[in-house]
């Protein structure tokens, strides 16, 4: 499901890599897979990356530290995205191991050999950075003098694109498409999908290979209504998990929209993560990325994610303040699936009051607090705490940022005639399995779900 990462190997020897995905969990498992690579990396040229999720990207500095040297593709805002989650990822990787080393040193020598290093630590990542080269859509670029790239825009998450690949090779010529992960159209800030030339090999994710979104035009009007129903009339908290890359964004957006409108009048928002805080100005920066009607925004609105009554929070200090603060508000904090972060804080202290609203807008994986919360607990306990849950739970789902099954098909249909062979990746076996008999009954051939570490000869 996660660890995105595709190797092509020409005759002559050169070789590239689409994304270094890391593969994201918490057991043992995980940690090998994390630290083993199927290719050595000193033998491959180049990588060429989709979009900056950790999902794609976050085995880099472990790629560089463990040799590889070549040139890092990717477009302008995934460099920025990367910088920041690579980061991030790194502080995380550091923190674990630390967390479990100490659990080891605790249980006895026996126990010692289980001690480990984190997969990367931050200084690992300044030379990932260094890499990196970026380039904008829509133009072909070369990586090798036999092979050529463009990137097209795969509404995903700022800067994600598909992957088209030209590749000349003993006198004919092959194309290669790589989805990445496929967005949706008609979503805030960023553009609709680009479908990818048609190609004769496509490899493709399919995350929700099984599974329709609802469709909720209805997005904004809902929220502005939670807002003053909980902030203005119940004179309480709003809070909301949502993740710092994205979600954060597209809610600021909306939020912006309608204090622009004059709707939400009064009502303080305050943003509570540092990550959230940084990735909010990268997609600042990069207004190559926005949609017309986000362009339009900028003529009347040159701050699209900054509003009277916004606030952003970076330093501990302040978010204990806004954690002991009884002001009506809305707090958007990390993580989205509250498993991680000061969004836990933020529940903890306001889940048994009345007056809380807590709005969960994305996937939550079973088990994670937002999940529990979106399945109706009655208590739940975090840091140690047991809290009865009284606030009122809403749930939004039309934020997902990836393609349902039917916007996956639309974006692969102009590839139903000339490809010869289909990959189906990035997806739980089940979601594969629906996945290919849907695009079966469609009309698309030759549709493969290759297993870890399978070479095909193409
Ligand atoms: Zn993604």
């Amino acid at each position: 499901m996660t660890g995105s990462c595709h190797i092509v190997e020409l005759d002559n020897g050169f070789t590239f890599m689409m994304d270094c995905g890391m593969y994201q969990g918490h057991d043992d498992d995980m940690k090998k897979f994390n630290e083993t690579w199927l290719y050595p990396p000193a033998s491959v040229d180049c990588v060429v990356l989709s979009h900056g999720h950790i999902d794609h990207i976050g085995r880099l500095p472990r790629f560089t530290k463990d040799g590889f040297a070549g040139n890092i593709y990717c477009t302008h805002a995934t460099r920025s995205l990367s910088s920041i989650l690579l980061m991030d990822s790194a502080m995380i990787q550091e923190r674990e191991a630390e967390y479990s080393n100490k659990k080891w040193l605790k249980k006895g020598i026996q126990y010692h050999s289980r001690i480990t290093d984190p997969l990367y630590v931050p200084d690992d990542v300044p030379p990932v950075l260094d890499q990196m080269i970026s380039y904008g859509y829509d133009k072909w670029f070369n990586i090798h003098e036999d092979v050529q790239v463009k990137y097209v825009d795969a509404g995903h998450i700022l800067g994600s694109a598909s992957v088209n690949v030209k590749i000349r090779e003993n006198g004919k010529e092959t194309t290669i498409g790589f989805t990445g992960d496929i967005g949706r159209p008609n979503r805030p800030i960023l553009r609709d999908p680009v479908p990818m030339d048609p190609a004769d090999i496509v490899i493709t994710e399919s995350t929700y290979g099984d599974r329709l979104h609802d469709s909720a035009p209805e997005d904004s009007n809902k929220l502005e209504e939670i807002i003053r129903h909980t902030c203005i009339e119940n004179r309480g908290k709003l809070i909301i998990p949502a993740f710092s890359v994205g979600r954060t964004q597209e809610i600021i957006y909306m939020m912006d929209q309608m204090a622009s409108a004059g709707k939400i009048h009064n009502v303080k928002v305050y943003v509570d993560s540092p990550l959230a805080v940084n990735a909010t100005s990268i997609y600042i920066a990069h207004t190559e990325c926005y949609d017309e009607d986000l362009m339009k925004y900028l003529l009347k609105d040159e701050n699209p994610f900054g509003f009277n009554g916004l606030t952003y929070i970076k330093n501990v200090e302040e978010s204990k303040a806004l954690n002991e603060s009884n002001e009506p508000c809305v707090i958007i904090s990390a993580s989205g699936m509250a498993n991680a972060g000061r969004i836990q804080h933020h529940i903890i202290n306001n889940v048994e009051k009345p007056s809380t609203t807590i709005l969960i807008v994305g996937y939550c994986a079973p088990g994670t607090p937002g999940r529990m919360l979106r399945d109706g607990v009655s208590t739940m306990t975090l840091h140690g705490q047991t809290k009865v849950v009284n606030a009122k739970i809403e749930v939004m789902d039309s934020f997902s940022a990836h393609g349902d099954r039917n916007e996956m098909t639309d974006f692969l249909m102009n590839q139903k005639d000339k490809a010869k062979k289909i990959f189906l990746v990035h997806g739980d076996e089940d979601a594969m399995i629906a996945f290919k008999a849907h695009l079966e009954g469609v009309g698309f051939s030759n549709i493969e779900m290759p297993n870890l570490g399978e070479s095909v000869a193409i």
